[in-house]
């Protein structure tokens, strides 16, 4: 659960500031990701399901039902016992600024029965069946799902785990790697910024596991690095399509479902992070983070793809 305050100037250590009213909004990485990926693919018939925990609390209630109302199918988010819901503190000053503190609560929960269920989902013929992973719940619990086969994996290495942690999940070889400028400097122990060096950083993650990387660099737009069946590399940038952006937070969220979706549709690399771009850029014209992600009449509307 978001919880978010509109402050003057935000606060420095040992200090209080005043703000306005506390707004209480659904979140998460994860929960995010599913509801872009249920607004863009549900249409076209892809079934979208959440594996998760919440705790026993009014959050947990508010956040699965925010997750049904949206097409999600929540059967595979756990009541945890004995532990709060994940929350996520957010200052924002007035010129957009914010700061962020999560408490992750049930995410930490996340674990076998999750796995299990995860084993248990259907793979159907013919139809790619696309596991989103963010990095909110154990890198333990990730790297057992990645290793789990006959899915396409979309790992979202967000918030970036500490250099050796991140050197294991890629050594799993998702499908996908997508972060953005300052999780692949995390992860590459050295600075991102700007198309060029997310086009460097996305051929060294590849080199690093990944067998496909997207770096996304806000509103430069994105690189991707791609490795074809016969094991050749592509690759390219792809500009931001160009909007008037009002909020972006959840920018790289509505990204990652939007690549899901175009994944299971079966579209290339070029393409798909292309449709992603697009609908994160749609999702900047828009208030509210998953308020904010778009239908694809939005995308059409906003972007012209
Ligand atoms: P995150 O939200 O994870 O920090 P980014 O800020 O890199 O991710 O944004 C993800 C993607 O969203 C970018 O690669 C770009 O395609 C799109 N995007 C972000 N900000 C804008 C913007 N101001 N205008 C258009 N597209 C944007």
């Amino acid at each position: 659960m978001d919880i978010a305050v509109a402050v003057p100037a935000l606060p420095g250590p040992g200090a209080t500031v005043l703000g306005g009213a506390a707004v209480f909004a659904p979140g998460g990485k994860g929960a995010n990701q599913a509801v872009a990926a249920a607004r863009l693919g549900g249409a076209a018939g892809m079934t979208i399901a959440m594996l998760g925990c919440v705790g026993d609390d009014e959050f947990g209630a508010a956040l699965r039902q925010a997750l049904r109302a949206e097409g999600v199918d929540d059967t595979g988010v756990r009541v945890a016992a004995g532990v709060p819901t994940g929350i996520a503190m957010i200052t924002v000053d007035q010129a957009g600024e914010n700061m962020i503190t999560v408490a992750p609560g049930a995410n930490r929960e996340t674990g076998a029965a999750e796995l299990d269920r995860l084993a248990q989902e259907p793979r159907l013929p013919g139809a790619p069946s696309v596991l989103v992973i963010s990095a909110e719940v154990p890198t333990a619990v990730i790297r057992a799902a990645l290793n789990q086969e006959g899915r396409l994996t979309v790992l979202n290495l967000a918030p970036a785990p500490p250099a050796p942690g991140a050197a294991a999940l890629l050594a799993a070889h998702p499908d996908w790697l997508v972060v953005n400028e300052s999780e692949a400097a995390a992860i590459l122990g050295r600075p991102v910024s700007g198309l060029t060096e997310a086009a460097t950083a996305a051929a060294d993650l590849v080199q690093a596991g990944a067998r496909n990387a997207v770096v996304t660099a806000g509103a430069a737009g994105s690189a991707y690095r791609a490795t074809t069946i016969e094991q050749n590399q592509s690759g390219g940038t792809v500009a931001a399509f160009p909007v008037t952006a009002v909020d972006t937070v959840g920018a790289g969220d509505t990204f990652v479902g939007a690549l899901a979706v175009a994944l299971a549709a079966g579209i290339g690399p070029a393409d798909a992070v292309t449709a992603a771009a697009a609908a994160a850029a749609t999702a900047v014209t828009r208030e509210g983070t998953q308020t904010g992600m778009p239908r694809p009449a939005d995308v059409h509307a906003a972007t012209g793809y």
